[in-house]
Protein backbone atom coordinates (compact mmCIF):
# COMPACT_ATOMS: atom_id res chain seq x y z
CA UNK A 1 0.00 0.00 0.00
CA UNK A 2 1.46 3.62 -0.79
CA UNK A 3 1.82 5.61 2.21
CA UNK A 4 -0.48 8.22 1.00
CA UNK A 5 -3.92 5.82 1.19
CA UNK A 6 -6.26 6.63 3.68
CA UNK A 7 -8.05 4.71 5.86
CA UNK A 8 -11.30 3.24 4.67
CA UNK A 9 -14.50 3.35 6.77
CA UNK A 10 -16.44 -0.04 6.34
CA UNK A 11 -19.52 -0.92 7.41
CA UNK A 12 -20.48 -4.66 7.93
CA UNK A 13 -24.42 -5.83 7.27
CA UNK A 14 -24.60 -9.31 9.01
CA UNK A 15 -21.38 -8.82 11.20
CA UNK A 16 -22.11 -11.70 13.34
CA UNK A 17 -22.61 -14.05 10.72
CA UNK A 18 -19.95 -16.75 8.73
CA UNK A 19 -19.12 -14.03 6.17
CA UNK A 20 -19.02 -11.23 8.97
CA UNK A 21 -16.95 -12.67 11.12
CA UNK A 22 -14.44 -13.45 7.98
CA UNK A 23 -14.58 -10.23 7.20
CA UNK A 24 -13.51 -8.89 10.17
CA UNK A 25 -11.03 -11.51 10.45
CA UNK A 26 -9.33 -9.52 7.29
CA UNK A 27 -9.93 -6.07 8.17
CA UNK A 28 -7.87 -6.74 11.60
CA UNK A 29 -4.80 -7.77 9.73
CA UNK A 30 -5.17 -4.43 8.02
CA UNK A 31 -5.40 -1.92 10.42
CA UNK A 32 -3.41 0.71 8.53
CA UNK A 33 -5.88 0.53 5.33
CA UNK A 34 -9.57 -0.12 6.78
CA UNK A 35 -11.30 1.02 10.21
CA UNK A 36 -14.93 -0.25 11.05
CA UNK A 37 -17.55 2.11 10.86
CA UNK A 38 -20.60 0.30 11.30
CA UNK A 39 -21.58 -3.54 12.42
CA UNK A 40 -24.89 -4.96 12.62
CA UNK A 41 -26.80 -8.08 12.92
CA UNK A 42 -30.05 -9.58 13.88
CA UNK A 43 -30.41 -10.19 17.20
CA UNK A 44 -27.43 -11.87 19.04
CA UNK A 45 -26.63 -8.26 20.88
CA UNK A 46 -23.62 -10.64 23.08
CA UNK A 47 -21.90 -12.09 19.84
CA UNK A 48 -22.12 -7.77 18.60
CA UNK A 49 -20.92 -6.41 21.94
CA UNK A 50 -17.94 -9.24 21.83
CA UNK A 51 -17.16 -7.65 18.30
CA UNK A 52 -17.62 -4.01 19.25
CA UNK A 53 -15.16 -4.32 22.04
CA UNK A 54 -12.59 -5.63 19.85
CA UNK A 55 -13.17 -3.00 16.53
CA UNK A 56 -14.75 -0.04 18.11
CA UNK A 57 -17.21 0.68 15.58
CA UNK A 58 -18.76 4.17 15.76
CA UNK A 59 -22.21 2.30 15.16
CA UNK A 60 -23.40 -1.23 16.05
CA UNK A 61 -27.20 -1.66 14.71
CA UNK A 62 -29.95 -4.41 15.65
CA UNK A 63 -32.92 -5.72 14.20
CA UNK A 64 -34.39 -6.85 16.79
CA UNK A 65 -35.47 -4.06 19.69
CA UNK A 66 -35.03 -6.05 23.11
CA UNK A 67 -31.50 -7.33 21.67
CA UNK A 68 -30.87 -3.43 21.05
CA UNK A 69 -31.41 -2.59 24.51
CA UNK A 70 -29.31 -5.40 25.98
CA UNK A 71 -26.63 -4.29 23.76
CA UNK A 72 -26.80 -0.75 24.52
CA UNK A 73 -26.59 -1.90 28.51
CA UNK A 74 -23.76 -4.17 28.05
CA UNK A 75 -21.25 -1.93 26.13
CA UNK A 76 -22.26 1.28 28.30
CA UNK A 77 -21.41 -1.16 31.45
CA UNK A 78 -18.21 -2.26 29.71
CA UNK A 79 -17.43 1.58 28.60
CA UNK A 80 -17.40 1.15 25.09
CA UNK A 81 -18.36 4.53 23.34
CA UNK A 82 -19.91 2.53 20.18
CA UNK A 83 -23.60 4.08 19.94
CA UNK A 84 -26.12 1.21 19.52
CA UNK A 85 -29.11 1.82 17.01
CA UNK A 86 -32.22 -0.71 16.27
CA UNK A 87 -34.33 -1.50 13.26
CA UNK A 88 -34.24 -1.65 9.77
CA UNK A 89 -34.33 1.97 9.13
CA UNK A 90 -30.99 2.26 11.00
CA UNK A 91 -29.50 -0.61 8.89
CA UNK A 92 -30.00 1.66 5.82
CA UNK A 93 -28.55 4.74 7.73
CA UNK A 94 -25.17 2.89 8.29
CA UNK A 95 -24.86 1.67 5.02
CA UNK A 96 -25.28 4.89 3.21
CA UNK A 97 -23.83 6.89 5.63
CA UNK A 98 -21.13 9.67 4.35
CA UNK A 99 -18.56 8.84 6.34
CA UNK A 100 -18.67 4.93 4.80
CA UNK A 101 -17.08 4.12 2.01
CA UNK A 102 -17.27 0.51 1.73
CA UNK A 103 -19.96 -1.94 2.63
CA UNK A 104 -20.35 -5.79 3.04
CA UNK A 105 -23.62 -6.78 2.72
CA UNK A 106 -23.87 -10.27 4.16
CA UNK A 107 -27.07 -10.43 6.11
CA UNK A 108 -28.65 -13.81 4.50
CA UNK A 109 -32.01 -13.55 2.61
CA UNK A 110 -34.59 -11.25 1.14
CA UNK A 111 -33.72 -9.06 4.44
CA UNK A 112 -30.52 -7.81 2.96
CA UNK A 113 -31.90 -5.99 -0.30
CA UNK A 114 -32.99 -2.74 1.35
CA UNK A 115 -29.72 -1.85 3.47
CA UNK A 116 -27.62 -3.49 0.20
CA UNK A 117 -30.16 -0.97 -2.26
CA UNK A 118 -29.17 1.75 0.44
CA UNK A 119 -25.41 1.48 -0.04
CA UNK A 120 -25.91 0.97 -3.55
CA UNK A 121 -27.71 4.18 -3.82
CA UNK A 122 -25.29 6.38 -2.04
CA UNK A 123 -22.83 5.09 -4.56
CA UNK A 124 -20.52 2.87 -2.19
CA UNK A 125 -18.02 0.22 -2.89
CA UNK A 126 -20.23 -2.47 -1.95
CA UNK A 127 -18.75 -6.49 -1.67
CA UNK A 128 -22.16 -8.77 -1.99
CA UNK A 129 -22.36 -11.72 -0.33
CA UNK A 130 -26.05 -11.30 -0.09
CA UNK A 131 -27.16 -12.89 -3.45
CA UNK A 132 -30.74 -13.16 -2.68
CA UNK A 133 -31.29 -9.26 -3.15
CA UNK A 134 -29.60 -9.59 -6.46
CA UNK A 135 -32.23 -12.93 -7.37
CA UNK A 136 -35.09 -11.10 -6.75
CA UNK A 137 -34.47 -7.64 -7.92
CA UNK A 138 -31.72 -8.55 -10.62
CA UNK A 139 -32.53 -5.30 -12.86
CA UNK A 140 -33.60 -3.04 -10.49
CA UNK A 141 -30.15 -3.51 -8.02
CA UNK A 142 -27.84 -3.71 -11.42
CA UNK A 143 -29.72 -0.08 -12.77
CA UNK A 144 -29.06 1.70 -9.23
CA UNK A 145 -25.43 -0.19 -9.28
CA UNK A 146 -25.07 1.98 -12.80
CA UNK A 147 -27.40 5.07 -11.74
CA UNK A 148 -25.27 6.02 -8.89
CA UNK A 149 -21.94 4.98 -9.67
CA UNK A 150 -21.82 2.09 -6.90
CA UNK A 151 -18.85 -0.15 -7.27
CA UNK A 152 -20.16 -4.25 -7.00
CA UNK A 153 -17.75 -6.37 -6.18
CA UNK A 154 -18.71 -10.51 -5.65
CA UNK A 155 -17.89 -12.38 -2.63
CA UNK A 156 -19.67 -15.55 -3.41
CA UNK A 157 -16.19 -17.51 -4.25
CA UNK A 158 -17.93 -18.34 -7.47
CA UNK A 159 -18.57 -14.88 -8.43
CA UNK A 160 -15.38 -13.48 -7.48
CA UNK A 161 -13.63 -16.67 -9.35
CA UNK A 162 -14.99 -15.50 -12.66
CA UNK A 163 -14.71 -11.67 -12.00
CA UNK A 164 -10.83 -12.75 -11.62
CA UNK A 165 -10.47 -14.44 -14.64
CA UNK A 166 -13.12 -12.12 -17.03
CA UNK A 167 -10.84 -10.31 -19.69
CA UNK A 168 -9.66 -6.56 -17.81
CA UNK A 169 -10.17 -7.71 -14.17
CA UNK A 170 -12.92 -4.72 -14.51
CA UNK A 171 -16.87 -4.66 -12.96
CA UNK A 172 -17.71 -2.74 -16.17
CA UNK A 173 -16.22 -4.59 -18.85
CA UNK A 174 -18.93 -6.59 -19.88
CA UNK A 175 -21.76 -3.92 -20.34
CA UNK A 176 -22.27 -5.47 -23.32
CA UNK A 177 -22.67 -8.80 -23.01
CA UNK A 178 -20.02 -11.95 -23.16
CA UNK A 179 -20.06 -12.56 -26.21
CA UNK A 180 -18.56 -9.22 -27.16
CA UNK A 181 -16.05 -9.92 -24.64
CA UNK A 182 -14.60 -13.08 -26.08
CA UNK A 183 -16.28 -15.13 -23.55
CA UNK A 184 -17.88 -18.19 -24.94
CA UNK A 185 -19.19 -19.25 -21.50
CA UNK A 186 -19.10 -19.38 -17.97
CA UNK A 187 -18.45 -22.65 -15.67
CA UNK A 188 -19.85 -22.20 -12.45
CA UNK A 189 -18.61 -25.31 -9.83
CA UNK A 190 -19.98 -26.67 -7.50
CA UNK A 191 -19.03 -29.21 -4.66
CA UNK A 192 -22.38 -31.29 -4.33
CA UNK A 193 -22.77 -30.26 -0.98
CA UNK A 194 -23.24 -33.30 1.86
CA UNK A 195 -25.46 -35.60 0.14
CA UNK A 196 -24.02 -35.96 -3.86
CA UNK A 197 -23.72 -39.60 -2.78
CA UNK A 198 -26.34 -40.12 -0.22
CA UNK A 199 -28.95 -43.12 -1.73
CA UNK A 200 -31.88 -41.29 -3.24
CA UNK A 201 -34.16 -43.31 -0.80
CA UNK A 202 -32.11 -41.70 1.76
CA UNK A 203 -33.03 -38.03 1.52
CA UNK A 204 -36.07 -38.32 2.46
CA UNK A 205 -35.29 -38.53 6.04
CA UNK A 206 -31.95 -36.54 6.44
CA UNK A 207 -31.93 -34.14 8.92
CA UNK A 208 -31.08 -30.00 9.16
CA UNK A 209 -27.91 -31.25 11.56
CA UNK A 210 -26.69 -33.79 8.13
CA UNK A 211 -27.82 -30.68 5.93
CA UNK A 212 -25.56 -27.83 7.32
CA UNK A 213 -22.40 -30.56 7.57
CA UNK A 214 -20.68 -29.21 4.57
CA UNK A 215 -17.72 -31.12 3.31
CA UNK A 216 -15.81 -28.14 2.11
CA UNK A 217 -17.04 -24.95 3.43
CA UNK A 218 -17.89 -23.87 6.87
CA UNK A 219 -21.27 -21.43 6.80
CA UNK A 220 -24.44 -20.28 7.74
CA UNK A 221 -27.83 -22.53 8.48
CA UNK A 222 -29.66 -21.18 5.40
CA UNK A 223 -26.66 -20.99 2.83
CA UNK A 224 -26.02 -24.43 4.47
CA UNK A 225 -28.89 -26.20 2.92
CA UNK A 226 -29.32 -24.38 -0.35
CA UNK A 227 -25.67 -26.20 -0.43
CA UNK A 228 -27.27 -29.63 0.31
CA UNK A 229 -30.07 -28.99 -2.67
CA UNK A 230 -27.79 -27.07 -5.07
CA UNK A 231 -30.57 -24.72 -5.02
CA UNK A 232 -27.89 -21.85 -4.13
CA UNK A 233 -26.20 -23.40 -7.37
CA UNK A 234 -29.25 -21.92 -9.09
CA UNK A 235 -29.40 -18.77 -6.85
CA UNK A 236 -25.17 -18.34 -8.47
CA UNK A 237 -26.80 -18.91 -11.96
CA UNK A 238 -29.51 -16.16 -11.71
CA UNK A 239 -27.08 -13.93 -9.47
CA UNK A 240 -23.90 -14.69 -12.57
CA UNK A 241 -26.71 -13.40 -15.29
CA UNK A 242 -26.73 -10.20 -13.87
CA UNK A 243 -23.38 -9.99 -12.20
CA UNK A 244 -21.55 -10.48 -15.67
CA UNK A 245 -24.55 -10.06 -18.39
CA UNK A 246 -24.92 -13.42 -19.44
CA UNK A 247 -27.52 -15.63 -20.48
CA UNK A 248 -28.36 -18.32 -18.51
CA UNK A 249 -27.91 -20.60 -21.16
CA UNK A 250 -24.01 -19.51 -21.21
CA UNK A 251 -23.87 -20.51 -17.44
CA UNK A 252 -23.35 -24.07 -17.38
CA UNK A 253 -22.98 -26.15 -13.36
CA UNK A 254 -20.09 -28.61 -13.14
CA UNK A 255 -19.95 -30.36 -9.90
CA UNK A 256 -16.46 -30.26 -8.56
CA UNK A 257 -16.35 -32.15 -4.99
CA UNK A 258 -13.15 -30.74 -3.95
CA UNK A 259 -14.07 -27.22 -4.00
CA UNK A 260 -10.50 -26.45 -5.04
CA UNK A 261 -11.24 -24.69 -8.55
CA UNK A 262 -13.87 -21.82 -7.42
CA UNK A 263 -15.11 -21.34 -11.51
CA UNK A 264 -13.92 -20.84 -14.65
CA UNK A 265 -14.03 -18.66 -17.83
CA UNK A 266 -13.93 -20.35 -21.28
CA UNK A 267 -12.97 -18.10 -24.20
CA UNK A 268 -13.74 -18.37 -27.89
CA UNK A 269 -10.48 -19.29 -28.88
CA UNK A 270 -10.91 -22.54 -26.42
CA UNK A 271 -8.77 -21.02 -23.51
CA UNK A 272 -10.38 -21.63 -20.19
CA UNK A 273 -9.23 -19.71 -16.83
CA UNK A 274 -9.79 -20.93 -13.93
CA UNK A 275 -9.40 -19.62 -10.36
CA UNK A 276 -8.17 -21.77 -7.63
CA UNK A 277 -7.60 -21.62 -3.86
CA UNK A 278 -8.27 -23.02 -0.22
CA UNK A 279 -12.48 -23.04 0.19
CA UNK A 280 -11.99 -19.87 2.85
CA UNK A 281 -13.92 -17.39 2.33
CA UNK A 282 -11.39 -14.83 3.61
CA UNK A 283 -9.64 -15.03 0.32
CA UNK A 284 -12.71 -13.35 -1.78
CA UNK A 285 -13.33 -11.16 1.13
CA UNK A 286 -9.51 -10.00 0.77
CA UNK A 287 -9.37 -9.61 -2.88
CA UNK A 288 -12.56 -8.06 -3.10
CA UNK A 289 -12.06 -5.51 -0.16
CA UNK A 290 -8.38 -4.28 -1.94
CA UNK A 291 -9.23 -5.12 -5.50
CA UNK A 292 -7.69 -4.09 -7.60
CA UNK A 293 -4.87 -4.22 -5.07
CA UNK A 294 -4.21 -7.56 -3.50
CA UNK A 295 -3.70 -7.69 0.04
CA UNK A 296 -2.78 -10.79 2.92
CA UNK A 297 -5.75 -13.15 4.09
CA UNK A 298 -4.56 -15.02 5.91
CA UNK A 299 -5.57 -18.26 4.03
CA UNK A 300 -3.17 -21.23 4.19
CA UNK A 301 -1.54 -21.56 0.88
CA UNK A 302 -2.74 -24.07 -1.61
CA UNK A 303 -1.37 -27.67 -1.40
CA UNK A 304 -1.74 -29.04 -4.87
CA UNK A 305 0.03 -31.71 -4.41
CA UNK A 306 -1.65 -32.85 -1.46
CA UNK A 307 -4.81 -32.14 -3.70
CA UNK A 308 -3.49 -34.24 -5.98
CA UNK A 309 -6.77 -34.98 -8.34
CA UNK A 310 -9.74 -32.68 -9.30
CA UNK A 311 -12.62 -34.35 -10.05
CA UNK A 312 -15.69 -32.96 -12.48
CA UNK A 313 -19.20 -34.07 -13.25
CA UNK A 314 -22.54 -33.35 -14.60
CA UNK A 315 -25.79 -32.37 -12.16
CA UNK A 316 -28.15 -35.31 -11.43
CA UNK A 317 -31.56 -33.18 -11.79
CA UNK A 318 -33.14 -36.35 -10.13
CA UNK A 319 -30.87 -36.05 -7.14
CA UNK A 320 -31.19 -32.27 -7.10
CA UNK A 321 -34.67 -31.05 -8.38
CA UNK A 322 -33.97 -27.64 -7.21
CA UNK A 323 -30.94 -27.05 -9.46
CA UNK A 324 -33.74 -27.79 -12.33
CA UNK A 325 -36.01 -25.26 -10.77
CA UNK A 326 -34.02 -22.21 -10.85
CA UNK A 327 -32.45 -22.78 -14.44
CA UNK A 328 -36.15 -22.64 -15.44
CA UNK A 329 -36.93 -19.53 -12.91
CA UNK A 330 -33.95 -18.22 -14.49
CA UNK A 331 -35.28 -18.77 -18.20
CA UNK A 332 -38.52 -17.73 -17.57
CA UNK A 333 -37.43 -14.26 -16.17
CA UNK A 334 -39.57 -11.44 -14.89
CA UNK A 335 -40.73 -12.08 -11.48
CA UNK A 336 -40.21 -15.88 -11.67
CA UNK A 337 -36.41 -16.09 -9.24
CA UNK A 338 -38.30 -13.56 -6.75
CA UNK A 339 -41.08 -16.14 -6.33
CA UNK A 340 -38.42 -18.91 -6.21
CA UNK A 341 -36.15 -17.50 -3.60
CA UNK A 342 -39.21 -16.24 -1.52
CA UNK A 343 -40.48 -20.03 -1.71
CA UNK A 344 -37.03 -21.45 -0.74
CA UNK A 345 -36.25 -19.06 2.35
CA UNK A 346 -39.86 -20.03 3.92
CA UNK A 347 -39.08 -24.16 2.92
CA UNK A 348 -35.62 -24.31 4.26
CA UNK A 349 -36.89 -22.41 7.62
CA UNK A 350 -39.84 -25.04 7.64
CA UNK A 351 -36.84 -27.73 7.06
CA UNK A 352 -34.77 -26.37 9.90
CA UNK A 353 -37.63 -26.36 12.23
CA UNK A 354 -38.37 -30.00 11.32
CA UNK A 355 -42.39 -28.82 10.16
CA UNK A 356 -40.95 -30.51 6.60
CA UNK A 357 -38.82 -33.24 5.23
CA UNK A 358 -35.72 -32.04 3.08
CA UNK A 359 -37.12 -33.53 -0.21
CA UNK A 360 -40.62 -31.49 0.82
CA UNK A 361 -38.22 -28.33 -0.12
CA UNK A 362 -38.51 -28.23 -3.82
CA UNK A 363 -42.07 -29.77 -3.44
CA UNK A 364 -42.92 -26.36 -2.19
CA UNK A 365 -40.95 -24.36 -4.43
CA UNK A 366 -42.70 -25.96 -7.58
CA UNK A 367 -46.34 -25.41 -5.72
CA UNK A 368 -45.78 -21.69 -4.95
CA UNK A 369 -43.87 -21.16 -8.77
CA UNK A 370 -47.30 -23.02 -10.14
CA UNK A 371 -49.79 -20.90 -8.62
CA UNK A 372 -48.23 -17.52 -8.09
CA UNK A 373 -48.37 -15.56 -11.55
CA UNK A 374 -45.06 -13.91 -12.65
CA UNK A 375 -44.92 -9.96 -14.11
CA UNK A 376 -42.38 -7.73 -14.87
CA UNK A 377 -40.51 -6.78 -11.84
CA UNK A 378 -40.47 -2.89 -13.27
CA UNK A 379 -40.73 -1.39 -9.43
CA UNK A 380 -39.24 -2.14 -5.85
CA UNK A 381 -42.69 -2.26 -4.51
CA UNK A 382 -43.98 -4.67 -6.73
CA UNK A 383 -40.70 -7.17 -5.96
CA UNK A 384 -41.22 -6.40 -2.33
CA UNK A 385 -45.28 -7.67 -2.74
CA UNK A 386 -44.14 -10.71 -4.80
CA UNK A 387 -42.06 -11.98 -2.13
CA UNK A 388 -44.73 -11.66 0.26
CA UNK A 389 -47.39 -12.78 -1.46
CA UNK A 390 -44.88 -15.68 -2.63
CA UNK A 391 -44.08 -15.88 0.98
CA UNK A 392 -48.17 -16.43 2.16
CA UNK A 393 -48.53 -19.09 -0.75
CA UNK A 394 -45.34 -20.99 0.77
CA UNK A 395 -46.66 -20.87 4.45
CA UNK A 396 -50.33 -22.04 3.07
CA UNK A 397 -48.44 -24.85 1.12
CA UNK A 398 -46.72 -26.30 3.93
CA UNK A 399 -49.46 -26.22 6.36
CA UNK A 400 -51.83 -28.43 3.61
CA UNK A 401 -49.03 -31.15 3.58
P1 LIG B 1 -25.25 -16.36 8.58
O1 LIG B 1 -26.57 -16.96 8.87
O2 LIG B 1 -24.04 -16.97 9.20
O3 LIG B 1 -25.27 -14.81 8.97
C1 LIG B 1 -26.32 -13.98 8.58
C2 LIG B 1 -26.17 -12.58 9.14
O4 LIG B 1 -27.32 -11.82 8.76
C3 LIG B 1 -26.11 -12.52 10.67
O5 LIG B 1 -25.21 -11.52 11.08
C4 LIG B 1 -27.53 -12.16 11.07
O6 LIG B 1 -27.60 -11.47 12.31
C5 LIG B 1 -27.92 -11.23 9.92
N1 LIG B 1 -29.37 -11.19 9.72
C6 LIG B 1 -30.21 -12.24 9.52
N2 LIG B 1 -31.47 -11.82 9.38
C7 LIG B 1 -31.45 -10.47 9.50
C8 LIG B 1 -32.45 -9.44 9.48
N3 LIG B 1 -33.75 -9.75 9.31
N4 LIG B 1 -32.05 -8.16 9.64
C9 LIG B 1 -30.76 -7.85 9.84
N5 LIG B 1 -29.77 -8.77 9.88
C10 LIG B 1 -30.11 -10.06 9.71
O7 LIG B 1 -25.09 -16.33 6.98
P2 LIG B 1 -23.76 -16.36 6.10
O8 LIG B 1 -23.37 -17.78 5.85
O9 LIG B 1 -22.74 -15.43 6.65
O10 LIG B 1 -24.32 -15.80 4.72
C11 LIG B 1 -24.61 -14.43 4.55
C12 LIG B 1 -24.89 -14.18 3.06
O11 LIG B 1 -23.69 -14.47 2.34
C13 LIG B 1 -25.97 -15.09 2.48
O12 LIG B 1 -26.69 -14.38 1.51
C14 LIG B 1 -25.18 -16.21 1.80
O13 LIG B 1 -25.86 -16.77 0.71
C15 LIG B 1 -23.95 -15.44 1.33
N6 LIG B 1 -22.76 -16.28 1.17
C16 LIG B 1 -22.24 -16.92 2.25
C17 LIG B 1 -21.11 -17.72 2.10
C18 LIG B 1 -20.48 -18.41 3.29
O14 LIG B 1 -19.42 -19.04 3.13
N7 LIG B 1 -21.04 -18.34 4.47
C19 LIG B 1 -20.55 -17.89 0.84
C20 LIG B 1 -21.11 -17.22 -0.24
C21 LIG B 1 -22.22 -16.41 -0.06
MG1 LIG C 1 -20.92 -19.74 -3.65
Amino acid sequence: MSPNTTVQSVTILGATGSIGVSTLDVLARHPDRYSVFALTADRRWQVLATQCLQHNPRYAVLNDESSALLLAQELSRQGCKTEVLQGADALAQVAAHNDVQVVMAAIVGAAGLLPTLAAVEAGKKVLLANKEALVMAGGLFTKAVKDHDAILLPIDSEHNAIFQCLPNHRPDCLVQGLQSSGVRKILLTASGGPFRNTPLADLRSVTPEQACAHPNWSMGQKISVDSATMLNKGLELIEACWLFNARPDQVQVVIHPQSVIHSMVEYVDGSVLAQLGNPDMRTPIAHALAWPERIVSGVASLDIIATARLDFSAPDYERFPCLKLAQQAAARAATAPTILNAANEIAVAAFLQRKIRFDQISQVITSVLDKQEVSEPDSLELVIATDLKARQIAHSVIAAF
